[in-house]
């Protein structure tokens, strides 16, 4: 359901991100994508929504190679995706419940279903209730649930996070890994970078890991 094959990218200016990477992530599984900064990681991610296009090299999600949507497509696409990635920031102006409707409003959700599943979303991150509140009002911890909520509101197939736990404390992190863990158990295919070799271990998840772009374990 997630294909790489021989996938470069190459930024301009002339940095290669990524050189031949091939992988595949089958329905329903939780991998952590691990490596050192720089090593690749955001870059790799993001070509799954197509925030970025690869250089050389296909990537195929659920069968449909994104590599060469049109840009119109795009939106269809990323209806099936949940993205927690470095630029999905909170919008600190905006309540949790606000926040968390945001991608259903984007695609045109009927409002009255889409605060069920908002509330929903939250209920299910141990955000119950909490929608009035901003963001900022927020631990570091609750801000990431609120992150994830709005990630899953659109019940994604897959979802894909870029070092969700990276500000954290240890304590807040295992909250977070657990809730991946749970919506990996209810069906949803995950992937995570994560630069803490801790997080996840004791879910022994299958593990990718990059180096200078190059994926050195795991394909
Ligand atoms: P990681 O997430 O593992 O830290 P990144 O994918 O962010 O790695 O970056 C990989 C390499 O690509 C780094 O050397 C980075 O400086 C470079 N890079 C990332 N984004 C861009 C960009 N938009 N333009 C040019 N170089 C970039
Ligand atoms: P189902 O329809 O059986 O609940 P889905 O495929 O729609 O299953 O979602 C898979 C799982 O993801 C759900 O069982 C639930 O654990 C979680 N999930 C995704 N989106 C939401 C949401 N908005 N509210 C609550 N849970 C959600």
């Amino acid at each position: 359901m997630i294909v790489f094959d021989n996938v470069a990218k190459r930024y301009p200016g002339g940095y290669t991100a990524l050189a031949g990477v091939s992988f595949e992530i089958r329905h329903g599984e939780l991998v952590v994508l691990s490596g050192h900064s720089g090593a690749g990681k955001s870059t790799l991610l993001k070509l799954i929504p197509a925030i970025e296009r690869p250089t050389a090299g296909t990537v195929l999600i659920n069968g449909q190679d994104v590599s060469r949507l049109p840009r119109r497509a795009v939106p269809y696409l990323r209806r099936n995706l949940g993205l927690m990635l470095q630029e999905s920031k909170l919008l600190t102006d905006r309540s949790v419940f606000e926040n968390v409707m945001l991608p259903l409003v984007i695609t045109g959700h009927p409002p009255g279903d889409a605060a069920k599943r908002v509330a929903a979303a939250l209920e299910r991150v141990g955000l119950g209730g909490r929608g009035r509140e901003m963001p900022l009002g927020l631990s570091g911890g609750e801000q990431q649930r609120v992150a994830i909520a709005r990630a899953i509101v659109n019940r994604p197939s897959i979802l894909i996070a870029d070092e969700p736990t990276a500000h954290l404390d240890p304590a807040y992190a295992d909250e977070i890994a657990a809730l991946f863990k749970s919506f990996n158990s209810a069906g949803v295919t995950v992937l995570v970078s994560t630069h803490d070799a801790n997080l996840f271990a004791a879910n022994k998840p299958r593990r990718l890991v990059l180096a200078k772009g190059l994926l050195t374990e795991g394909a």
